[in-house]
């Protein structure tokens, strides 16, 4: 499967070639084509698996077919809707570089920064509009966006929309779109409150899974490390150092936690920053920004916060705390071995967390392996620490029918 197969046009294919994408991932061979016959899709796929692309590149040659001339005063033709500010920044970058070679206006908009910008931004008119449920909102109260003439929705991370109570901003949303238009569902989990949301939405659509990034990450080993939660900081400088770590992302599950734990490895020598709700849209973009260039070693984040940061090959996830949701694990090994490269996925758990590896171990299906560092192991018995044994029958959840690897790669030729 290559992408001059799937119909896309030339302007879009020179910018997928100069990324240096040699052929679609899985979700984009399945979703690219049924989109651009215009109809509705319903998409299982996680953050990882090239979905952006999957909807960017599509939504961007439709577009292009009915381009028009300048972008005065125009109301935006497509809109995007994720979760969280870092995401609607990363999508809004992908829509750029995909379609850097047609004449489509693009911007995004969300809170936590000045209204004012994105008012003039849309003045001048876009064609596509990538935004947080809220910030939209704001715009729509002030008539300072004009959504009535939406060909195309995305609802991207639409779970994560769910989770994070987006649930009436978006009702709210549909209400100001025109009835007749193209709707693209994008999540990574299925369940009713999904299912009913797309019910709501969709119009007979085309179901397209993937398989999930946790039977996928075939490219992340994962570890356990067991340690007493009092010295878990003191093992990750230990791994940190020892490791001669470039770059590594760390999870905590607290926000407080976070900053705590950036404080200490700087008292350590290792240059940190935290990244979470709590912390102004500027101090996010900035921290994102110094980790992206290097000038950052270690970024400290919650899972919230970490939802959708598009990292390039980063080799190293740590696991400071456990997540209470099993799935947000999935997420969180998701930020390492990327486009087929490399990772490693590090848990530093304490004896007081075992039930909660227990669940992800089920969820995995299998055990994860574990490995004492001499010198931390934790103070409860070297039994009680050992991984609960994985279900024989691992519990399956209706995405998760197919077990083939999302991996980058080009599929083999059959001789
Ligand atoms: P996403 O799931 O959209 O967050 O994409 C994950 C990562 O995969 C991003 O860094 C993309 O640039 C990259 N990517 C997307 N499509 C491809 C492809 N066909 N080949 C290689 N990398 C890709």
């Amino acid at each position: 499967m290559s992408f001059e197969s799937l119909g896309l046009k030339a302007e879009l294919l020179s910018a997928v070639q100069a990324q240096g994408y040699t052929c679609p991932t899985p979700v984009q061979a399945k979703t690219i084509p049924v989109i651009l016959e215009g109809r509705d899709v319903l998409a299982g796929a996680q953050t990882g698996t090239g979905k952006t692309a999957a909807f960017t590149l599509p939504m961007l040659h439709l577009l292009s077919n009915t381009q028009q001339g300048t972008p005065k005063g125009r109301a935006p033709r497509a809109l995007v809707l994720t979760p969280t500010r870092e995401l609607a920044a990363q999508v809004a970058e992908s829509v750029k570089t995909y379609g850097t070679n047609l004449r489509l206006y693009s911007t995004v908009v969300y809170g936590g920064v000045n209204i004012n910008p994105q008012i003039d931004q849309l003045r001048r008119g876009v064609d596509i509009l990538v935004a947080t449920p809220g910030r939209l909102l704001d715009h729509a109260g002030q008539r300072t966006v004009n959504l009535s003439k939406i060909e195309i929705l995305v609802l991207d991370e639409a779970d994560r929309m769910l989770d994070m109570g987006f649930i009436h901003d978006i009702k709210r949303i549909m209400k100001l779109l025109p009835p007749k238009r193209l709707n693209l569902l994008f999540s990574a989990t299925y369940n009713d409150d999904i299912k009913r949301l797309a019910d709501g939405i969709l119009r007979n659509p085309e179901l397209i899974e993937v398989a999930r990034r946790n039977t996928a990450a075939e490219t992340v080993s994962q570890v356990v490390h067991p340690v007493g939660q009092t010295r878990k900081r003191e093992l990750l400088v230990h791994l940190i150092n020892e490791g001669n770590w470039q770059q590594a992302l760390v999870f905590t599950r607290t926000k407080h936690g976070a900053n705590r734990l950036a404080t200490q490895l700087l008292k350590d020598g290792i240059n940190s920053t935290a990244i979470h709700g709590n912390k102004s849209q500027a101090a996010r973009t900035k921290a994102l920004a110094d980790f992206k260039s290097g000038s950052v070693r270690i970024l400290v984040a919650t899972d919230i916060a970490a939802r959708g940061l598009d990292i390039d090959s980063l080799p190293h996830v740590v696991n400071f705390d456990l997540p209470n949701v099993p799935e947000d694990y999935v997420h969180r090994i998701g930020r390492t071995g990327r486009a087929g490269a490399t990772g490693i996925a590090l848990s530093l758990v304490s004896a007081e967390e075992r039930d909660l590896l227990k669940n992800i171990q089920r969820l995995l299906g299998r055990n994860i392996q574990v490995q004492e560092i001499t010198g931390f192991k934790h103070e409860a018995s070297a039994e009680s620490s050992a991984p609960a044994p994985a279900p024989r029958q691992p519990a399956r959840k209706p995405h998760e029918r197919t077990k083939k690897a999302a991996g980058f790669g080009c599929p083999s030729r059959r001789r």
